[in-house]
């Protein structure tokens, strides 16, 4: 199995370039966005609680999100292996998830972090409110306090993966193309 976590601050490209890796490497795509957002739009009791934490921009309790993810790889057996997107976002999420990988006999092979300044993920959210319908990327300050959301909680877990070799930092910057092609590249020294 290949499993990667694509990691970086909310507007980096992750949804965008998940998309292009599954496609190279056949692998199933976990985005906890994406899935509390499911949940969202189909009224499910873990959509409400997720919606006020979302709404404001605030990481969703961790034994909600890890139980949503061991969920999701329950119900995808025989995968080629998993990309996991905007998780994990918390050291306990980063030990649940080599908990999780263990259990399947099986571990997170490579991180890719995306590296984008504050400037730009501010003017890429702003213009990705216009059409995303996102409450959360609709204003400064929620876009703000996602970002101070991330440098405070979740840059923790950059060092959880450095420690174990595994961190391998991405400029994320230039045309999708351009960046695919250095996430591809690094993935590829992993095979
Ligand atoms: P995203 O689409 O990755 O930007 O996530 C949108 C929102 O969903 C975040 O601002 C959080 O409220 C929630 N969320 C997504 N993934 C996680 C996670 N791994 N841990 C906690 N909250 C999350």
């Amino acid at each position: 199995m290949l499993n990667l976590v694509l990691f970086g601050p909310p507007g980096a490209g992750k949804g965008t370039q998940s998309e292009n890796l599954i496609k190279k490497y056949k692998l199933t795509h976990i985005s906890t966005g994406d899935l509390f957002r499911k949940h969202l739009g189909e009224g499910t009791e873990l959509g409400k609680t997720a919606q006020k934490f979302m709404d404001e921009g605030n990481l969703v309790p961790d034994e909600i999100v890890i139980g949503m993810v061991d969920e999701k790889i329950h119900s995808t057996p025989g995968t080629n292996g998993f990309i996991f997107d905007g998780f994990p976002r918390t050291i306990a999420q980063a030990n649940a998830l080599d908990e999780l990988m263990a259990k399947n006999n099986t571990q997170i092979n490579t991180m890719l972090a995306l590296e984008v300044s504050e400037e730009e993920l501010m003017k890429r959210l702003l213009n990705r409110g216009k059409t995303s319908g996102r409450v959360d990327d609709q204003n400064e300050a929620k876009i703000k306090n996602r970002i101070n959301v991330y440098n405070n909680e979740t840059t923790p877990v950059a060092n959880y993966y450095k420690q174990q070799g595994k961190l391998n930092s991405i400029k994320g910057v230039g045309s999708i193309e351009e960046i695919f092609n250095r996430l591809a590249n690094t993935v590829d020294t992993k095979l």
